[in-house]
Parts: C-alpha cells; sequence; structure tokens
C-alpha cells in the first residue's frame, strides 16, 4: 500500500468528536506497533486529516517511541503543515535512536533553520546524538559553534553530547576542553571522557580521570569499569586492573555479563591467564565471547593445549563458535605444533560450521607450515589461497625463511612485501639479515642504503611496566628515570652473572634474529632490559614482573631474560607485538619460536 497518497486522500473535515478519540487512542496505545496501526487505519477510515498538527504529532511522537520504522514516520511527516519544534525535534531524535540510519537527522535540522522554526533546547541533544553515530567530527564542531552563537552551549546535556562526539570521534583535546569547561560534571560526562581516551590509544589519560574522578566523589558504572578495564588491558596494568575489579566485587557488578567478560579480557591480555581462568569459572553465565577471549587468550599465552580442551568443552555444551574462537584454536594448534589437528579444525570450521575463512585463518595455517619449517610447503599454500595475501602472511614466511634459512623464497616473500607496504622498516630489517646469514654482505649494505634513502625510519621500542599506582614507560638506554644510576649499574651485573650462566652477548648469531630494534651496543640496553632492571630493584623478591614491549622480542634479549627468570627466581611476563613469553625457571613458553 501507498501509505503517503492513502494519507494525503484524508483531507476532508472530521467531526472534532473523532479527532479527539484519534488523539487518546494514539496518546494511549504507546505499548504496541500492532495497536498503533490498527489506530492509523481506524483514523483513515474516518478520514481523520493527518495533516492536522495535533494528531501528526502524536502519531509521529508514538512511532518514534516504539522505535517503528523512520520511514513511516517520515511519510507521516511529510503530510504535515507547519510542524511544530516539538515535531522536528521527535523526527531528530527518531533517526538518531535508529540503529543504522542517524544520517538524515543533520538534513533534517537543516529544512528545520529553513522553515523558520528556531531549535530548542532539546533540539541539539538529539542532532548531536545522531552525528555522534555517524562519528562525523566536522558535523560537531559546526554545530558545537551554533550552540556557542545562541547560548545552548552551557547546558549540560548539550556539553554530555558535545564530549561525547570529540571523544567517539577521538578528537581527544576538544573533548577535554569541553569537559575542563564543565561547572557540573555528571557521571555520563566522566563516561564519555574516559571512554574516549581509553579507546583511543591514551589509557593513561583514562586512569588519570578515573583517579579524579574518584577523588571528585563521583561513583562509577558497568560503563565506568568497562572503558578502565581496557586501558589496564592495553597498558598491562594489572595491579590497578585488579584493584578495578575488588571494587566490582564491593559494589556486586560481577554479575553484569559484559562486565565479566572486560574482566577476563584485561586479566588474559596483562598475561594472567589463571586469574582469566578463575573469572571465567566464577561466571554465572557465559555466552560465546566469553568462551572466546579465554580460549584465545590461552592460545595467545602459550598454553595451547589448554586452549584445545577448552574449545572440546565449549563443543561438547553445543555452543557455536565463531570465527575468532576459531582464530584462537588454529593459533592453539600452530604453537604446539599439531599440523594434523590445525588442518582438520580449519576443514572443519568451513564444512561444521559454515564459516568462511578470513585472511587471519590463513595467516595461522601459514604460521602452522612455517613453525613445522615446511617453508616451500607454507608458499605454496600463500599460492593456492582464494584469498589475497597480505603483508602478515609474507611477514610470517620471511620470518620463517630467516629461521630455516631459504634465501631465494625469502626474497619473494620481501618483493610481495615491497608492493604491499614499501615503508614498513621490519621488512628491511628481516631481509638485511636474511643476506647477512648467507655472508652477502654488499647487499646487506644495499638494503641498509635503500632504507636510508627511501626514507625508512625504524618504530622507537618502548617498555611499560606497573610500580605503585603509576604506569613507567622505558626506552632504548632510557636514563630519564629516578634511581637510573642504579639500574645501569645492575644491569652491567646482570651481564656478568649472566656471563657465568654461560650466556653470550648475541652479536654474531644473525640466522636466528629477526630484530626490529637497533642491536644493543655497550650501555645502551633494549628497553625490557631496563625495564626488568628496574623492577628488580623496586619489587619484593619473588614477585612476578609483567612487561609490554610495542616490538617484537629480539634474540639476544630472549636469551638474557631466560637466564635472569632463572637467576633471579623471577616469573617474566612480556607481551611483545605479537605474542606472550612467560619466562620461568630458564625457559620460555613460547619454546623459542615468536
Ligand atoms: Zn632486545
Ligand atoms: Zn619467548
Amino acid at each position: 500500500m501507498n501509505v503517503s497518497s492513502k494519507l494525503s486522500s484524508t483531507f476532508f473535515s472530521t467531526t472534532p468528536h473523532i479527532l479527539t478519540k484519534c488523539i487518546t487512542l494514539i496518546q494511549h496505545c504507546a505499548s504496541s506497533k500492532h495497536k498503533l496501526k490498527q489506530i492509523h487505519a481506524f483514523s483513515i477510515r474516518h478520514n481523520v486529516p493527518l495533516n492536522n498538527p495535533d494528531i501528526g504529532k502524536y502519531l509521529i511522537f508514538t512511532i518514534v517511541s516504539l522505535s517503528a520504522p523512520m520511514s513511516y514516520a517520515n511519510n507521516v511527516f511529510t503530510l504535515l503543515h507547519n510542524p511544530n519544534v516539538f515535531t522536528w525535534n521527535t523526527m531528530i531524535r527518531g533517526y538518531a535512536e535508529s540503529d543504522n540510519n542517524s544520517a538524515p537527522a543533520l538534513s533534517l535540522y537543516r529544512k528545520m533553520l529553513v522553515s523558520c522554526v528556531e531549535p530548542d533546547t532539546h533540539t541539539y541533544p538529539f542532532l548531536l546524538k545522531a552525528i555522534s553515530k555517524s562519528l562525523n567530527v566536522r558535523e560537531g564542531e559546526m554545530i558545537h559553534s551554533v550552540t556557542i552563537r545562541n547560548g545552548f552551549e552551557s547546558l549540560i546535556f548539550v556539553r554530555n553530547s558535545l564530549l561525547h562526539i570529540y571523544a567517539a570521534c577521538g578528537d581527544t583535546e576538544s573533548a577535554r576542553k569541553v569537559f575542563v569547561s564543565m561547572d557540573e560534571r555528571d557521571l555520563v560526562a566522566w563516561n564519555s571522557v574516559i571512554n574516549g581516551f581509553a579507546l583511543n590509544g591514551k589509557p593513561n589519560e583514562a586512569l588519570n580521570l578515573f583517579r579524579e574522578m574518584s577523588l571528585e566523589g563521583v561513583e562509577p558504572d558497568g560503563f565506568t569499569v568497562v572503558s578502565l578495564l581496557s586501558a589496564c588491558a592495553e597498558l598491562g596494568a594489572l595491579e590497578l586492573g585488579r584493584r578495578v575489579h575488588v571494587y566490582l566485587l564491593k559494589v556486586g557488578l560481577t554479575e553484569n555479563l559484559h562486565v565479566n567478560n572486560s574482566l577476563l579480557d584485561f586479566y588474559a591480555k596483562c598475561g594472567s591467564i589463571r586469574e582469566a581462568q578463575q573469572v571465567f569459572g566464577e561466571m554465572r553465565e557465559r555466552n560465546v565471547v566469553s568462551w572466546t577471549s579465554l580460549i584465545v587468550g590461552l592460545a595467545v599465552n602459550g598454553f595451547g593445549e589448554e586452549a584445545l580442551e577448552l574449545f572440546k568443552e565449549m563443543e561438547r555444551q553445543k555452543l557455536v563458535p565463531g570465527e575468532i574462537t576459531f582464530v584462537g584454536v588454529l593459533y592453539a594448534c600452530s604453537h604446539c605444533g599439531m599440523m594434523e589437528e590445525g588442518f582438520n579444525y580449519f576443514r572443519r570450521m568451513k564444512e561444521e560450521y559454515g564459516i568462511m575463512p578470513k585472511i587471519e585463518h590463513y595467516g595461522c595455517m601459514v604460521d602452522l607450515l612455517s613453525r613445522a619449517g615446511l617453508v616451500k610447503q607454507a608458499y605454496e599454500y600463500i599460492q593456492d589461497m582464494p584469498l589475497q595475501p597480505n603483508a602478515v602472511i609474507w611477514r610470517t614466511l620471511l620470518g620463517a625463511c630467516t629461521l630455516h634459512g631459504d634465501l631465494g623464497l625469502g626474497e619473494i616473500a620481501r618483493s610481495h612485501l615491497l608492493k604491499l607496504e614499501p615503508k614498513h622498516s621490519g621488512d628491511y630489517v628481516l631481509l638485511s639479515n636474511l643476506y647477512a646469514s648467507e655472508r652477502r654482505w654488499s647487499d646487506v649494505q644495499i638494503v641498509r642504503r635503500s632504507m636510508i634513502e627511501d626514507g625508512v625510519w625504524k618504530t622507537p621500542g618502548y617498555s611499560l611496566v606497573e610500580l605503585g599506582n603509576r604506569v613507567f614507560e622505558f626506552t632504548m638506554g632510557d636514563r630519564s628515570h629516578p634511581r637510573s644510576q642504579d639500574v645501569y649499574a645492575l644491569l652491567e651485573k646482570i651481564t656478568e652473572l649472566l656471563k657465568l650462566e654461560g650466556y653470550v652477548p648475541h652479536t654474531e648469531n644473525v640466522l636466528a634474529d629477526i630484530e626490529e630494534e637497533e642491536k644493543e651496543q655497550a650501555l645502551s640496553y633494549h628497553s625490557e632490559k631496563v625495564a626488568i632492571a628496574f623492577m628488580l630493584l623496586n619489587t619484593a623478591p619473588g614477585t612476578p614482573i609483567r612487561v609490554v614491549k610495542n616490538l617484537r622480542v629480539c634474540a639476544d634479549c630472549h636469551m638474557a631474560i631466560k637466564l635472569i627468570s632463572k637467576v633471579y627466581n623471577r616469573e617474566i611476563v612480556i607481551r611483545d607485538r605479537s605474542r606472550f613469553h612467560h619466562f620461568r625457571g630458564g625457559s620460555c613458553s613460547c619454546k623459542n619460536y615468536w
């Protein structure tokens, strides 16, 4: 049925009695879409003029409140003569609250201005909400300046919406400015700004804001807690996250599935897999996200067998795994060197669960073959893949070629990488190591020179550790920290101690070395060593040490840290760019392949 033409045929006069009845009916049917349609039909039957602003106003309001399709509301809206500000606002609100179609809100607002209807205090929060969904920071700025001009900017919900847009769009500076200018900050405001910082690579700022919030006596809720846990996970701030956990227990938020899932994810990402398992065990309600988080967490932390056991249990409970679950499963197979099982799961994923393999799954398969030393088969597998291999896949192959000394395939892999990511410094490093291993020194020089000419610079390495209430950052050869003299004295002592344990500083063995950082010079230690020495000095004997590193751990540091874990009897957990290393008693969970 063409609703518009049907509706426009109702330009007849109606008795006021029917009109009032219609309005009353509409006002009272806010509970069901079905009833709404019945009343709509009633009004058409009785020739009630839907272009009457009163009827239209209530009808649109009810359609929007029932989350009925906005096309329906719009059909009614287009019939209205001179809709008032309430109706415009309702339409804008409808678009703002619709799941996938908030874009028309702004054009509606423009039409409203053209129709000479003055926006009021309710217009901007809805409009800003719509804009924050489309993540368009320019539109947000535009509306921001309008609210300043017409004096609405100081209203708390306008500020909250502006704050939300800037934070959600990643414009943390503007978010902070709005936030600082607010006289009255409610929980919504704190949540917007904390979440904005947490999601946009500024976890430390998020945590600082949380401390401020506590000082101002504002109590956090579930949203605050989820943002905080994701910030703690990113920084590897285990102690701080544990305190958030204690708080959750105190206020009874541990019944919330979403909160529990982020708690589980937080512990897994901090390398504290036993605590992740405990959270999982205590959860009353679990969904596929909970199972998947723990499976992936176990796999990347080096507990491949346990990850696969958990997956089997998940299948026994008739839960349906998703594509990320299978990334964890395949990763676990690769880590455990379980080639046959890996291929088996890959096939079952497609056949039993109907999941189309994505590039990440193919990446796991290439890793599986590469890890097993089957470099040629890995290359053939890449060629037969139905998807275009990405840089990660070629880098996996290049790493395997370096490790297993296959220069020919290494060059092929690099040529693909050059096309895909011409400025990625890691690949130049890989290839120069490969040439060095074959003693083709002139080629090494050529690669190094082209690196300088192409303007490729290495990403500076840094390591994070948590001590007390703070997260400390260290860079290579960093001397900017308190007790830095003691730290370097300890590093020298460590080197001496390790030599007694048979440690040879790693400068020659380039074959096994695919590092991303400059080689360590004397007295210029990589950031993770500086961080570990700092923690050895500042924590009690036996305390585990956790480090988050932005690059891959180099072979030399890996070897040294294994020995440090033995000599100092400390568990050391490092999360590097791609995996976890759990060092204990002189060995590492990655089984020396990473
Ligand atoms: Zn290193
Ligand atoms: Zn390792």
